[in-house]
Order: structure tokens, then sequence, then C-alpha cells
């Protein structure tokens, strides 16, 4: 069901122009803030305010006038805001306003408003202002604040960089190629570094660059490597989505689900860089090479690996030879399988009374051998996580055994953790692999040992019944 609007959206220049504001409740308040903001000279009328507009008033901010609101008042004044809660005042307002050929706003009723105010999201000198033509202000409210969480912050940087070198742009480039310039540099490795706090350096470089006779439109190949988390879209970090939002090709591996992928651009060109058990698609030589060739050519290039590059990832690899050839990259942290699937059993990996650290390790077997420091590992007081040791369940816990821990020591392996598919399989070191065989298994993994296992009747609660 489409529906007309009726207003226009547009934002006026306030600076120096008086406004009047009836009323100094929490409603006018908010108004006066913003008025104030945009340099408006503010008059206030109420015949009792709070403090907010006082201290204003005090500090010669706004002018304060304390009586009730009189006809005249609106002379020569091009926007007028009723925010009384008296609709009846509001009313006399917005009557007097349209008498004297003044635009009105009533906080009221926005029927009977020559203009409406907009829920606003701001970041510097960039605001994003929504509207629902006055029909659905929770909506454009609710859609605020999702905006408002999403937006990163260094937009405002990016704008009051982009502000700050206008006019030196302006001067050395041709008009013809500025949007061109402004598009590469607000969308490219310049903008990414200051989205990663790097603000010196990205003017530096923009320095650099106008400082040349004629400014080439720097190149925007770069990479990102970023962690997908452990299944669960929702997992992703809002800097992981607005990359792959971003990227022109992305590569992943089979541990990723669609689902995950789906929320890449669209456009971009999608490469399955496989990994499955020894059942390579592509070797890791090859993966690093491509992910160069490709930002080479100035190509964005997101590798999406699951959980977070940096566990058992591979990720210092890709990115070293990135470093060599000398492509801007950054990595994004994701949420690790252990952290994951610890969280949605309901399993903590810490716990005051049962273990007071954590060891990752590998339970990947090379040539049929697990060599890892058993000893260590055998201890009570701590938790040991085991990625990639579905092969090597009953290896490690018979090591496990052999080296000191119980028999009845607890062990649970979380299977598609994160996922609608998740099942969670616990047991002890003596009866695990039996339990396990007894499952089809065909997704990733994760083997977690140590009391903290038990906690999991209490505060197990993601019971996916798909
Ligand atoms: N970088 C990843 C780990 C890659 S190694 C991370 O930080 O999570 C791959 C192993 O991770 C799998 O063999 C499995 O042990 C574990 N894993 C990844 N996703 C998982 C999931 N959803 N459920 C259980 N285990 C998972």
């Amino acid at each position: 069901m489409s529906k007309n609007v009726s207003s226009l959206p547009i934002f006026v220049r306030l600076a120096g122009r008086p406004v009047l504001v009836v009323g100094a409740g929490p409603v006018a308040t908010r108004r006066i803030e913003r008025l104030l903001d945009s340099g408006a000279a503010v008059t206030v009328i109420a015949p009792s305010v709070g403090e907010a507009v006082r201290a204003w008033a005090d500090s010669n901010r706004l002018r304060l006038i304390e009586r009730a609101f009189e006809a005249a008042d609106v002379d020569g004044i091009a926007l007028v805001f009723a925010c009384t809660d008296e609709p009846a005042i509001n009313s006399a307002v917005a009557t007097a306003a349209h008498e004297a050929g003044s635009l009105v706003q009533r906080a009221d009723d926005a029927g009977a408003s020559d203009f409406l105010v907009p829920a606003v999201v701001r970041r510097g000198v960039l605001q994003i202002a929504i509207s629902s033509d006055g029909q659905a202000p929770t909506l454009a409210r609710i859609l605020r604040s999702r905006l408002d969480a999403w937006l990163p912050r260094a937009y405002g940087d990016l704008a009051g960089l982009a502000a700050d070198f206008r006019d030196v742009v302006k001067q050395k480039l041709p008009r013809h190629h500025r949007a061109r310039f402004w598009s590469r540099v607000l969308d490219g490795p310049i903008a990414e570094k200051v989205f990663t706090g790097r603000l010196a350096q990205a003017r530096e470089e923009l320095d650099q660059l106008l400082g040349e006779d004629s400014p080439a439109v720097p190149t925007r190949g770069e990479a990102y490597l970023v962690g997908a988390g452990p299944g669960d879209p929702d997992l992703l970090t809002s800097r992981a989505l607005r990359l792959m939002q971003r990227a022109d090709v992305v590569l992943f591996d089979s541990l990723i689900p669609a689902a995950i992928v789906e929320l890449a651009n669209p456009k971009a060109e999608r490469i399955h860089v496989g990994k499955r058990a020894s059942r390579h698609t592509l070797p890791q030589e090859d993966i690093n090479a491509l992910m160069v060739r490709l930002a080479g050519e100035g190509k964005r290039v997101l590798r999406l690996k699951g959980g977070d590059p940096f566990v058992f990832g591979r990720g210092g690899e890709e990115i070293a030879q990135l470093a060599d050839a000398g492509i801007p990259f950054q990595v994004v942290p994701g949420i690790t399988a252990a952290s994951g699937c610890a969280a949605y059993a309901g399993i903590p990996l810490t716990h005051r009374d049962h273990a007071q650290s954590v060891t990752f390790v590998t339970g990947h077997l090379k040539e049929g051998e697990l060599e890892l420091p058993w000893p260590q590992l055998a201890r009570i007081g701590q938790t040991v996580v085991f990625f990639m040791a579905v092969k090597s369940l009953p290896v490690i816990c018979e090591a496990l055994r052999e080296h000191g821990l119980a028999e009845d020591w607890p062990a649970a392996l979380v299977i598609e953790g994160t996922t609608v598919r998740q099942r969670l399989v616990v047991g002890t070191l003596a009866d695990l692999p039996a339990r396990v065989a007894r499952e089809t298994i065909e997704g990733p993994a994760l083997l977690i040992v140590g009391e903290v296992v038990r906690l999991n009747e209490t505060l197990g609660w993601f019971r996916p019944d798909r």
C-alpha cells in the first residue's frame, strides 16, 4: 500500500535566525538543544521553566520570557515550535503563527504542523533525518536507533576529513575529476584508515597525494581478513558486516554457512576456496597468491574465515604475504568457535570453582599422530578446548587418562555449535568416544574437556527444535 507524502525533506540553515519555542518541558528542551546546535537565535516563552532551559538563559545562549504565550510573540519569526503539553495553547500558537505567515510545528499534532521534526542520526556534520511524514513516529525512532547502533562513529571523522580538504581539492583538481577522486578517497583505503582509528595517517596520505603535481586517484585495492564467527549469522561483528557489504571479491571456505556468505555485497564475486579436512579445494599458497593478485588489480578482497582468523585459522600466513606485497589490509576478529560453542552450550570456559585457565589446542592428526603436551593438558582446575578433534577424539580421551585424569572426568562434543543444527554430546573421558560414534557428524565439532562441562545441565539454554 503506497501513500503519498505531504512533506519535503530539506535542511534549513538557521544560524542567527530568530526562532520561537513555546513551552519548556522535556520535549521543548530537546528541540531547544538541537536549535542551539544549529546556531539559531532562540526565544523561549513559558510561565515556568526547568533547569536546563534556565542554565541556557543564564549563560545567554537563548532569550527567556517567563510568561504565557501571546499572539504578538510570533511577529517576525519564520519558524515556531509549539511544545507545551496543553493542546489548546499549542493550537493558539499555531493560529497566531499562521496569521503572521510563519511556519509552525506542533509537538502534539503532526497533522496540524507545517513542518515535521525528523528523528536524526548524527555523525559530525553528517545528519541522517528519518521521517514517516508524521504517520508512524515510533517506527522512525526505532529505525533511528538501529541506524545509530550500526553506523560507525568514525563517519563523523571521515566527513570532517572531507570538509578540511575540500578547498585544496577544488584548487588542485578540475571539476570533472573531483567526484571520482572523492569517491575513491571516501570509499577506499584512506577511509578504512579513518575507520580503524588512524586519522593522522589518513590525513598524511591525503596531504601527500594532493602535494603531487597531478594527484592520481588512489587505487582502492586492499584486503580484509575477517572472522565470520562460529556459524550463527547474528554473531558477525558490525565491522565484518560493513566490510562484507563493501567487498568486490569474497573468498570463503566450507566452514562458512551459506547464510553468512549471502550477507556479502550481492555484486561481489564469491570464490569458494574449500578446505574441509584434507579435501583441499585450493592449496593455502594459492589462496595467499590469489588474494595478493586480486587486491593488486585494485579490488577489495575479503577473506572470510570461520570463527576468529587468528585462532587456528592460518590468518597470520595469509596476511604475511599481503604485507610483503605492500597491500593495505586489516584483520577483523570474530567470535571463535570456542567462545561461541561454550556460550550456546551453557559451558563457561572458566569458572571460579572449576577452571582457573583455559587452553585452546588443535586435535588435528599429523600422519595419524597427535603430538601435544599431555602432562600439561591432563591437569585438573582447567578447561581444554580441542579444535578439529572428531577423528582424534578416542586418542585424546585415552591420552588424557593415561596422563592422570580420571575416567569420569567430564568431556563434551559440540557439533555445529551456534547453528540451528547444534547438537551436544556430553559424557566422560571413558564413554564420550562411544557416544560420539553413534552420531553422524557432517559439520564442524569442538571438544571441551573439564569440570565446567557439568554446568551445562543448569546453564544450557540453546536447544533449537528444528
Ligand atoms: N578459526 C576458527 C577455527 C578454525 S579450525 C575459530 O576461531 O573458531 C576449524 C575447527 O573449528 C573445526 O574443526 C571445529 O573444531 C571448530 N569449529 C568451527 N566452527 C564450529 C562450530 N560451529 N561448531 C563446533 N566447532 C566448530
